[in-house]
């Protein structure tokens, strides 16, 4: 199929993709990689009239290392930030769930930003942006705001930016020393969207006790999700295979799953469990030198 008629402009800066949002009325959308929109145009589920096109801004493809984090300009492409030494080093679980979007030629044109708004609730970087507790730069004609991960997400594909607004940047803010991570998904070919997935971070202080966990679920509700029970449960305790399958066993108060033609809503339900054990054992593993390996529980 093919779109339907748009108008397109081609926004020479961020600055001027908002001023374009504002002055083309208000049936406009921001084109990024167009690696979800244009299928979403060629099937006609999205009609916009205007496509404001921000691929070329100078502000592309950039990724700058900041006391206490990442900065990653929405623009950048996938591929460069898992290309990135600094993520790869600072921040691995970010590296780690890239990967496991589509395919790397998917990955050289969609963009963290564009991942990022469009909130698909079983997307690997919105779950990512709230298990970093990830700082979005947003900006509109004449004005920037900065907005928590955890107050972006509303519902399926929607989040709380405004129609005239364009997200700029996406602050990661870096675990402290001797956090560990983990990152489970299942889907059902590799480089497809995952059926259910689930991701932690956890660190220990000297003694191997957890002093701070973040647990995060994605394709199982109609957002990514903090399983806050979970963290709560880990918090003030060191790791045994019953704590990690305890708190896993605590998310189901926000995993609120639907059937689809991939599978079941208990299916989701029961994989996301057992996917949440995994993720808070490496996340344990990671960095801990207080583990005995009796500890290890078996993987499937
Ligand atoms: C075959 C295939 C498989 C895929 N598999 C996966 C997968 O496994 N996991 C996964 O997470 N994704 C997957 N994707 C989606 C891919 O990651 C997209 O790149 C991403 O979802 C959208 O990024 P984009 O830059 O292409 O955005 P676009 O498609 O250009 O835009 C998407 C939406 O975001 C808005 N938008 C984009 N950038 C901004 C911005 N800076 N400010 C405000 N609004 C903005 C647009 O207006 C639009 O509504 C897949 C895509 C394909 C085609």
């Amino acid at each position: 199929m093919k779109p339907p008629v748009f108008e397109y402009h081609r926004a020479d800066s961020l600055a001027h993709a908002c001023e374009l949002l504002t002055s083309c009325g208000d049936d406009v959308k921001i084109l990024a990689g167009g690696q979800t929109l244009i299928p979403m145009l060629n099937f006609r589920l999205a009609r916009p009239k205007v496509l404001v096109d921000i691929s070329n801004v100078p502000e592309r493809n950039r990724v700058t290392e900041e006391a206490g984090g990442i900065r990653v300009f929405a623009t950048t492409v996938q591929r460069f930030v898992e290309k990135s030494a600094a993520v790869q080093r600072r921040l691995p679980l970010l590296y780690e769930a890239i990967q496991h979007i589509a395919h790397f030629q998917i990955r050289n044109k969609g963009t963290i930003g564009g991942s990022i708004v469009n909130a698909d609730p079983a997307s690997e970087l919105p779950a990512m942006a709230l298990v970093f507790d990830a700082e979005l730069e947003v900006m509109s004609s004449g004005d920037t705001r900065v907005i928590p991960a955890a107050e972006l997400f509303i519902t399926y594909m929607t989040t709380s930016l405004g129609p005239d607004e364009v997200l700029s940047s996406i602050f990661f803010p870096e675990p402290p020393a001797n956090t560990g991570w983990g990152f489970h998904e299942v889907a059902r070919r590799s480089g497809d969207y995952a059926l259910a997935g689930s991701t932690a971070l956890v660190t220990l202080d000297a003694t191997g006790v957890c002093t701070q966990a973040r647990v995060a679920l994605f394709g199982v509700a109609p957002t990514p999700v903090r399983a806050t029970e979970a963290e709560d449960l880990l918090v003030g305790n060191r790791y045994s295979a019953e704590l990690a399958r305890e708190a896993a066993h605590v998310i189901h108060d926000v995993v609120d799953p639907e059937s689809d033609i991939h599978c079941t809503k208990e299916y989701r339900r029961s994989v996301v469990e057992a996917l949440t054990v995994r993720a808070i054992d490496d996340a344990f593993n990671r960095r801990s030198p207080h583990r005995a390996p009796s500890d290890r529980p078996l993987h499937a």
